[in-house]
């Protein structure tokens, strides 16, 4: 059987013809044609002027890339789950973001990837010093510490020197294994660690509950 359908855009609610393409939103919810949610070539325009990238800061807790982005006309998306696709060159968010945009923010996050590369700890080293602990280390990107004090409190390993979150995570790793090398020897004390004083939000580190003992 025809149909007819009114093109309607969803979007402004206009009529509208158009032109060589008809653009339309891709939604579960929609299954018959007449129920599609077309897009007129206004309304894709706008779509496209709007997704100027200000601001995109990137984060990565645990393996899960999020990111917050601000758009040149203010609008801010915050925590978007991101996932950057090496082979497009693109990160997909859960929003729908034009191409364009899309490869600008894969640009911006090859820049924090490679901040965060530097970040990496190279060498670390754990020494007992009297009661408490000095650790000497260096990054990738060739930051250099030298017999930092440290101590163990409630879980967290509390660093004398304020450092980068990520170069904090990468000594708590690192303490870990040194701490699990102790334990073969015998000589280890209650296994704790994480985070430093400034930490926002307080997570303890030490992987414990683990069966396997990983973290
Ligand atoms: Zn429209």
């Amino acid at each position: 059987m025809i149909r007819s359908v009114d093109l309607i855009c969803s979007r402004c609610g206009k009529s509208f013809v158009p032109k060589e393409r008809l653009f339309y939103q891709d939604d579960f919810t929609a299954a018959p044609l007449k129920d599609t949610k077309f897009i007129c070539d206004e309304c894709m325009a706008k779509w496209h002027d709007r997704w100027k990238i200000k601001d995109a800061v990137f984060s990565e807790r645990d393996y899960v890339l999020t990111v917050d982005i601000t758009l040149e006309d203010g609008t801010r998306f915050e925590h978007l789950d991101a996932t950057p696709i090496e082979e497009t060159g693109t990160v997909v968010t859960g929003e729908d973001i034009p191409e364009e945009a899309a490869k600008d923010l894969f640009a911006r996050w090859e820049k924090f990837a490679a901040e965060k590369e530097k970040k990496q700890i190279k060498d670390c080293f754990f020494e007992k010093k009297g009661e408490g602990y000095e650790v000497s280390f260096t990054t990738v990107g060739g930051e250099k510490h030298d017999h930092v004090p440290f101590s163990i409190k409630d879980g967290y390993l509390i660093l004398e020197e304020d450092v980068d979150e990520d170069i904090m995570e990468g000594i708590v790793t690192a303490y870990k294994s040194y701490l699990s090398q102790e334990t073969m020897l015998g000589t280890s004390e209650s296994p704790a660690a994480a985070s430093a004083a400034r930490r926002k939000r307080p997570r303890p580190a030490w992987p414990g509950t683990g069966p396997d003992g990983k973290a």
